[in-house]
């Protein structure tokens, strides 16, 4: 018998980080390997944040407990902010902060979840979701969308037998870079509606969308008090701020209520310094965050025009948002190297080609490979041609 717990012993290793660590024991063995599987932007954090945190150290916020859901100034801030964005008044008691958006959705299964509840995501995932689900007792249930673009329509929802107590939908989305628009977002929160289920939109990308296209949160379509939307953001991605670990949640009072009495118990608060960054990463002049969103956009075009040439891969759609490329590598490629899945694509493109691409088996979608583009334009390129001598 094992001495670990059910609980943990039932969750699976992520995929994603598995290639990451085989890429790294290469890079540490001395060779060359460039790793396009990360979901962390290469930008160094913008100054004046990095300067606001450590006047926040030299100015002592470092002693003390900050309040469970954060300090006052941050979540005002992530009101306002998200009140001017959407036009939906909220206040301070209806965010709570998190060490990340990752544990913003940890306690949100936690507090909502039964054993036995459905959660019901569309495939492909982000990896996560699954593992927090069955961590929180629930079951997840993943859909295989009608639509070429991957997105949930009510008809999946449609299709799901038994009670559905939560919907999470990735908008834009990890791995595929898709946007739900509008009247697609409104679909889903009205099937959400009609059916008391949950709808937490996970919005960490929301601020990264490309080529004219244009980001509606769930929640300019509806309201937060007494309602069952659950929104979730964070400085991660749209601030460069991976390593902050700040996050969190937009919910009604009471749903913020009961998270801050579980992370009470869990980490107290997020860590302070990382607290006054985040403020000023939401306070300060925001252009930083539109000339990153813009190189990512640059990037975005020139990788996927380049990705699509290679003969044998291909998008189904081109990505709006995120910053990740899900491409399907044709069975007839997959023939002709003598491998047998993409798992073994991604294995044999690390060790012969030395780039580390995580499969789409890891987001519930075998036949796929992702590519964060997350990375200088010219790595890409060099990665881009190790990929056309691999498939040659
Ligand atoms: N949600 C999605 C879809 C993500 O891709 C990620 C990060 O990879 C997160 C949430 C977690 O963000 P954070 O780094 O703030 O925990």
């Amino acid at each position: 018998a094992s001495d670990f717990s059910k609980r943990t012993q039932a969750v699976q290793p992520s995929a994603t980080l598995a290639v990451s660590k085989q890429a790294k024991q290469m890079a540490a063995a001395g060779i060359d390997v460039i790793n396009l599987g990360v979901g962390e932007p290469d930008f160094t954090t913008p100054k004046a944040i990095s300067e606001a945190a450590i006047a926040a150290i030299k100015g002592g916020q470092t002693s003390f407990y900050t309040p469970v859901g954060g300090i006052l100034p941050l979540r005002e801030a992530i009101a306002e902010q998200t009140t001017k964005k959407t036009g939906q008044a909220l206040s301070a008691n209806q965010v709570t902060v998190t060490s990340g958006a990752k544990l913003s959705l940890y306690t949100i299964l936690q507090v909502l979840l039964n054993p036995g509840d459905q959660v019901v995501m569309p495939e492909p995932y982000w990896v996560s979701y699954v593992e927090q689900v069955r961590l929180a007792g629930g079951v997840a249930t993943t859909v295989k969308p009608k639509t070429a673009a991957m997105k949930l329509t009510p008809a999946d929802l449609d299709d799901v037998a038994g009670p559905v107590k939560l919907i999470i939908l990735n908008n834009p989305a990890n791995p595929t870079g898709q946007v739900y628009s509008r009247a697609e977002v409104l679909a889903l929160l009205d099937w959400a509606d009609a059916h008391d289920s949950f709808l937490l939109s996970d919005e960490i990308y929301g601020q990264l969308v490309y080529n004219g296209q244009t980001f509606t949160s769930a929640l300019v379509l509806k309201k937060i008090k007494n309602s069952r939307l659950i929104i979730v953001d964070g400085v991660s991605k749209s601030y460069s701020m991976t390593g902050w670990r700040i996050g969190w949640t937009i919910a009604d009072e009471k749903i913020i209520a009961e998270m801050n009495k579980l992370l009470g118990h869990m980490t107290s608060n997020p860590a302070a310094v990382s607290q006054y960054a985040a403020l000023a990463a939401l306070t300060v002049d925001q252009k930083m965050v539109e000339d990153m969103r813009a190189t990512f956009e640059s990037r975005l075009n020139e990788t996927y025009a380049k990705l699509i040439a290679i003969p044998g891969l291909s998008v189904a759609q081109k990505p709006e948002g995120a910053f990740y490329l899900f491409f399907k590598v044709d069975q007839d490629l997959l023939d002709k190297l003598g491998l047998k899945s993409t798992l073994d694509f991604a294995t044999a493109l690390l060790k012969q080609a030395h780039v580390a691409i995580p499969a789409g088996e890891g987001f519930g979608m075998p036949g796929y490979l992702r590519l964060s583009y997350a990375q200088d334009q010219e790595t890409i390129n060099e990665a881009l041609d190790r990929i056309m001598a691999f498939v040659q």
